[in-house]
């Protein structure tokens, strides 16, 4: 087993109840799932349709599954049955997608609109623009839908600076949607945040924070 159970509890501390933390648990085996899962976290996130499938078979059920990842809308009906939140939905197409899938399964799924902060980062999401193109639109039309908020990843770099300026731009989107209404949405969860650069992310109003690495050790990844 490979869980940092300190850095675990530290971090529950440090958040309280105002912040919900995901354990992203994308390429780490089911033993580390559970074993985190036996001290009590209920909320994971996966980046990947297969590899998710495979673990909501193997684990307990009661367990909130997040799909964080980049997601292809010929790959929603998979995980649609189960799926807790959807928080990376990054396109209209996909967003009616899910709302068909859902609709199937005779449920609703929630999902974060994920919006493109990052802006020199070949990232996925809604620009500033096409945001409040959907948000004009009429989303009661996403009938299996609830709306819960938004999501963004900040660039990969040490430049803390910038990092902090796309967490405020993404905030204050967040509080320029946050009253939009439609029958079937609750706009009220901010997902900002990974191991890197949770602190400021937190310090910027997020109050949904997506942590891997601290909590499972590192995956490949390099910053610029
Ligand atoms: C992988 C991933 C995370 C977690 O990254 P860490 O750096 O391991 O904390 C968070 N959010 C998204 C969207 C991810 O793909």
């Amino acid at each position: 087993m490979s869980i940092n159970l300190k850095k675990y509890k530290k971090l529950l501390a440090e958040f309280g109840s105002d912040i919900k933390l995901i354990a992203v648990s994308k390429t780490k085996p089911a033993e580390d799932i559970k074993a985190m899962y036996d001290l009590g976290q209920k909320d994971f996130g996966e980046n990947y349709v297969q590899e998710l499938v495979d673990k909501y078979e193997a684990l307990p059920k009661d367990i909130q599954w997040h799909f964080i990842g980049h997601l292809q809308t010929n790959k929603v009906k998979y995980i649609a049955p189960f799926v807790s939140m959807i928080q990376s939905v990054d396109s209209k197409k996909l967003l009616a997608e899910i709302n068909k899938q859902a609709k199937k399964n005779n449920r609703t799924i929630d999902c974060l609109i994920q919006v493109h902060i990052a802006i020199e980062e070949s990232k996925f999401g809604f620009d500033e623009k096409e945001l409040s193109e959907l948000f004009e639109n009429d989303l009661s039309t996403y009938a299996n839908i609830k709306i819960c908020g938004l999501m963004g990843m900040a660039s990969f770099t040490y430049d803390t600076k910038k990092v902090r300026n796309e967490f405020k731009f993404l905030k204050s989107l967040f509080i320029k949607y946050a009253s939009f209404s439609a029958p079937n949405s609750a706009f009220s969860i901010l997902s900002m945040g990974m191991s890197s650069d949770y602190e400021i992310a937190v310090e910027e109003g997020s109050n949904m924070v997506r942590i891997g690495s601290l909590l499972f050790g590192e995956r490949e990844n390099k910053k610029t």
